[in-house]
């Protein structure tokens, strides 16, 4: 089990800076049409726990499907850094492989169905 800690996170230019807080409870992996092709592992973090420091201008926002969930990415670099989630909105999902001094050694991950959503 993690403890709880901040970690900073950033797209791969360094345009979009970010930190969470988070003990890592779970990671994910979505199956739905735009996460299979960004092949992202995902932690979930309330909206709370998030804060972006530096790229707001620099995010770029992608909608599809029911336009609920946004998913951003860095229009410099395209690297997906985070999303709000759709089912809960005032949750973000964050890509674990943009976060600095993280790794996902011992965290169980959940395959998350996405594709079957209506
Ligand atoms: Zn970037």
């Amino acid at each position: 089990m993690h403890a709880l800690k901040t970690y900073p996170g950033s797209c791969h230019c360094g345009a979009v800076r970010f930190e969470i807080d988070t003990d890592f409870p779970e990671l994910t992996m979505c199956d739905c049409s735009i996460c299979r092709r960004k092949n992202a592992l995902m932690v979930k973090v309330h909206e709370g726990q998030f804060r972006l420091l530096a790229g707001e201008n620099n995010l770029t926002e992608y909608r599809f499907h029911t336009h609920t969930a946004r998913h951003y990415f860095c229009k410099v670099c395209g690297i997906y850094p985070f999303h709000r989630k759709r089912v809960t909105p005032d949750f973000y999902g964050i890509n674990v492989h943009c976060l600095e001094g993280f790794d996902p050694v011992d965290i169980p991950v959940r395959q998350a169905v996405g594709a079957a959503m209506p």
